[in-house]
């Protein structure tokens, strides 16, 4: 690129391959970012970032929910079978020892219903 004469070194990204969270493959053009954030109220006692130290991302994955779901499963995670992934996903740390960390979208009104993800990966094949 070229602005009144002088040559500007633009960056070049196209050839920075992306890779997918879950499968660890290059995500072929727009990958599927998905962010895990609490809607708890700034007043909360702990946040979670601190008590837990999460990377709230944003997580970079092909557009299938399967390849979210097999990065749950191997960061120990479980998912709300209730919610679907979407690119906000809410923490809720669930009452168990040793504690576990589950994703939920937040949306439905109901009861969570925390599962493993692999065998929600299971179902949906
Ligand atoms: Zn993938
Ligand atoms: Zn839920």
């Amino acid at each position: 690129m070229e602005l009144y004469g002088v040559r500007i070194n633009t960056i070049v990204t196209d050839n920075v391959a992306v890779r997918c969270a879950g499968c660890g493959g290059v995500i072929e053009g727009r990958p599927w970012r998905v962010s895990i954030l609490d809607a708890v109220a700034p007043e909360a006692p702990v946040s979670w970032t601190e008590s837990a130290g999460l990377n709230p991302g944003p997580f970079e994955f092909h557009s299938d929910p399967s390849h979210v779901l097999a990065w749950m499963a191997t960061r120990g995670a479980l998912f709300c079978r209730r919610s679907q992934v979407r690119e906000i996903l809410r923490p809720v740390w669930l009452p168990t020892e040793p504690r576990r960390l589950g994703l939920c979208d937040g949306i439905h009104r109901d009861n969570h219903e925390f599962v493993e993800p692999a065998t929600l990966v299971a179902d949906r094949s």
